[in-house]
């Protein structure tokens, strides 16, 4: 064989077939090129070919930061850097790139190698296994590197498509999921913690675009606090594009539910509230759910009766993706997913602020009613949104919305 290997190097990310089934198919794809598009940095080219999205980066962006641009995109389940050799072309082309990815991966520590052929278009002379057989020859030979069909150090995948052939030397994971927005929207409750960003970032691997809200209590809860918030929503806006984020003014509510409220069932009846205002918010936002940082058992206002007493008083479903996660299973993705370090700057949130020192762990739904009963909530919820503010948030900061001197949404 010979011939000189002329490609193109670009990206490839690829879905699960599973979620394309149906008429969703075409919304699935737009909303995932739209999401790739808005990720990855510069000017860089998305197109929709042969099932997959094949991405032709901008002059200067470095493979790494459209490689994790895309690790960033719900709905992607693998991610390879690709080198493409448009057809008309001969086997030698697609050897001679095959060599350089093996000599790339021999250069990192490999000593073993398989090729993983695959011919897509049917009219091509070589059967796969054939195929492999050829480049497997041609790279062996070229490299010394050994043949290990059953436990390769790295696997080549070689890819015969009509207009091209593609090369690859890895194959990288992607978030998985569903792409932002698919699935609707839904509103987080972030209280600065390390549970519900978390909460946050799986409702949104499911498909659903975010907003958040925030219930500050300031001044007993500081700047710091509300910063933390917004840094979380930051390090989201990096997977689902735009948060929009409510700081609502708890102050008030708070302080009502302090005076009037028996100090075991506070946190309980402060929750409550909590919710029916996050569902007002929901109608502003068109959101059609809550999701919450709630686990199991974890704290005294997590018991099953606890959740109960909240959730009852929510009409749009409350999800809680994590109510089944153990704690050290959420620190590992708070870690991973890049919320870990933001959560544990050093600022109370309200719950430590005015935790009973006996919580009330089995209320029973006639004394949170009775509970509450001193409580003017409607009036409470329409003071605190009047006072609430609104913010969008994307990975490079905050900035109030709408902007100030537009008109109200
Ligand atoms: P987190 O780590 O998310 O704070 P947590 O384990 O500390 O959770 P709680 O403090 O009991 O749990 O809160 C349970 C859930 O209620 C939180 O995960 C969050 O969704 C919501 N929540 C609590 N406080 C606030 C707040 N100030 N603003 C918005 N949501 C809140
Ligand atoms: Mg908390």
């Amino acid at each position: 064989m010979s011939g000189e290997g002329c490609s193109e190097t670009l990206l490839l990310g690829h879905w699960a077939e599973v979620a394309l089934k149906g008429c969703n198919r075409p919304q699935f794809e737009r909303a995932l090129r739209r999401a790739a598009l808005q990720r990855l940095p510069g000017r860089s080219g998305v197109e929709l070919r042969d099932g997959r999205l094949v991405v032709h980066l901008a002059a200067g962006v470095p493979a790494e930061a459209g490689i994790a641009a895309l690790q960033r995109c719900f709905g992607i389940v693998s991610v390879r850097r690709a080198r493409r050799i448009a057809r008309p072309a001969d086997l030698a082309a697609l050897a001679v790139v095959a060599v350089e990815e093996a000599r790339r991966a021999q250069a990192a520590g490999a000593e073993s190698f398989k090729i993983a052929a695959r011919r897509a278009d049917k009219r091509f002379a070589l059967r796969s296994p054939d195929l492999a057989r050829e480049i497997g020859g041609a790279v062996a030979a070229a490299t010394g590197l050994r043949v290990d069909v059953h436990h390769p150090d790295v696997q080549i995948g070689c890819d015969v498509r009509a207009d091209a052939f593609y090369v690859w030397g890895a194959v990288l994971p992607g978030p998985g999921g569903l792409p932002t927005g698919t699935a609707g929207r839904a509103l987080c409750l972030l209280s600065g913690g390390i549970d519900s960003p978390v909460a946050a970032y799986l409702a949104a691997k499911r498909g659903l675009a975010l907003s958040a809200a925030y219930f500050h209590t300031f001044p007993y809860t500081g700047d710091g606090t509300r910063q933390k918030v917004v840094d979380l929503c930051r390090a989201l806006a990096a997977y689902t594009g735009e948060v929009r984020l409510w700081v609502g003014h708890f102050t008030d509510i708070q302080s009502a539910v302090q005076e009037s409220v028996p100090e075991p069932l506070r946190t309980i009846v402060a929750r409550r509230m909590m919710v029916r205002f996050a569902e007002a918010l929901c109608r502003r936002e068109r959101a059609g759910a809550l999701v919450t940082g709630d686990s199991l058992g974890q704290v005294a206002s997590q018991t099953l009766e606890a959740l109960t007493a909240v959730g009852e008083v929510a009409a749009l479903p409350l999800l809680r993706p994590l109510v089944t996660a153990d704690k050290t299973e959420i620190v590992d993705l708070a870690r991973r997913i890049g919320t870990y370090a933001i959560s544990v700057r050093p600022f109370d949130d309200c719950c430590t602020l005015f935790a009973p020192r006996h919580p009330r762990t089995r209320p029973t739904r006639g004394e949170v009613r009775d509970a509450e009963g001193r409580l003017a909530v409607g009036a409470l919820l329409e003071a605190a949104a009047a006072r609430s503010e609104r913010l969008r948030v994307t990975p490079d900061g905050a900035e109030p919305y709408p902007p100030p001197g537009a008109v109200k949404g």
